[in-house]
């Protein structure tokens, strides 16, 4: 329930990004958020109990966060879901591709990594993927620098959200 995600809005309404309950309850505490729509189930505190939140909007302005992502292996393993990109399999093992290989002037670009796992890595080579046969499940795309990624949670039921992401 703590880790459940939570749309957070700036004080103007728009959508700044998605936290878990956990930080969307701590900001509500500390005075600097008010819960706009309550979500599934109760946080208790010593002294009383009140409903999880599931839409939050600050009491003040921030300024959306423009910076880019860094380009990590880690941060694409993200962007990818952990997930092969080439046999769609989730994987804890998984290697930086660059669909065009690097010594064939393939750049060190978010739209030219991938994460894939070590079989398909191996199998893939120094091939690009029509040479391999190994055609991509998802176009690779830099991510937006939100943090977390709202569109991939609207996917889910989120009807309290809803008003607020398509205004
Ligand atoms: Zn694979």
């Amino acid at each position: 329930m703590i880790n459940y995600p939570v749309l957070v809005l700036n004080q103007n309404y728009e959508p700044l990004m998605v936290c878990r309950a956990r930080r969307a309850v701590v900001l509500i505490f500390q005075g600097k958020a008010e819960m706009l729509e309550d979500g599934v189930g109760l946080v208790h505190s010593a002294t009383s109990s009140f409903p999880l939140p599931s839409v939050i909007r600050l009491g003040r302005q921030v300024k959306r966060p423009r910076q880019k992502k860094r380009l990590t292996r880690l941060e694409v393993f993200n962007r990818d879901h952990h997930t092969c990109q080439y046999c769609g399999r989730q994987s804890h093992q998984l290697s930086l591709d660059h669909i065009i290989p690097r010594y064939r002037g393939g750049p060190h670009t978010w739209e030219n990594v991938v994460s894939a796992c070590i079989p398909c890595n191996r199998k893939k080579a120094g091939r690009t993927p029509q040479e391999a046969n190994m055609l991509l499940i998802t176009r690779p795309v830099a991510p937006t620098g939100n943090g977390m990624n709202i569109s991939r949670f609207c996917l889910e039921d989120r009807d309290k959200w809803q008003k607020y992401l398509f205004q």
